[in-house]
């Protein structure tokens, strides 16, 4: 676990499942253009949050890259679900730029409903494709630079499935000038 603290903002990194963050107002969904189940993260959220999700979320869909939706927990821990479109790397074009938006505008969403807390995956690093060191850098600077205008949001979680990544994100955390 690696963690840090900037204007009041906690950004932490762990090993883990996004669906057990049983203490976040938010989790984040590496979703699809449909926001339909699918794999990874989206099948995840899916099964544990129950049909009611699929039914809430197609009507909001589809959405484009780097675009964010929020939506009820359902079935989950968590009250509230933000889908995420990253790019599909290789394809969706400028990647770097849209994979940033993707975690300001996850703010956003957080930051109009009022939310404290927010659990994010590794958005587009799974079946979209994208390195995990690059996209590691533009997400912990992405949300880094965002911290001081954050009015609700006072905590960030980065939830990594292997150790591996947890070590890129984390290394990207203490790296990270504020
Ligand atoms: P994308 O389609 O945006 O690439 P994926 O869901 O395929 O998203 O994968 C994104 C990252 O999330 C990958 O590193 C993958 O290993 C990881 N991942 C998959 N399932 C989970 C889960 N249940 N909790 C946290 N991370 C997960």
């Amino acid at each position: 676990m690696t963690s840090r603290t900037i204007v009041g903002v906690t950004i932490e990194c762990i090993q883990g499942d996004i669906v057990d963050q049983l203490d976040m107002d938010a989790v984040v969904n590496a979703a699809n253009v449909q926001l339909a189940p699918g794999g990874g993260v989206a099948g995840a959220i899916h099964r544990v949050a129950g049909p009611g999700l699929a039914r809430e979320c197609a009507p909001l869909a589809p959405i484009r890259p780097g675009e964010a939706v929020i939506s009820g927990g359902h079935d989950l821990p968590n009250p509230h679900v933000i889908h995420c479109l990253g790019p599909v790397y290789g394809m969706d074009e400028p990647a770097d730029e849209l994979l940033a938006a993707c975690y300001r505008n996850a703010l956003a969403r957080a930051e109009e409903t009022g939310l404290g807390s927010v659990a994010f995956p590794s958005i587009s690093t799974g079946a979209f494709g994208y390195p995990v060191e690059p996209a590691a850098k533009i997400a912990i600077d992405t949300v880094v630079d965002a911290a001081p205008s954050l009015k609700t949001v006072q905590r960030l979680r980065f939830v990594l499935h292997s150790e591996s990544d947890l070590g890129i994100y984390g290394r990207a955390l203490e790296g990270s000038s504020v």
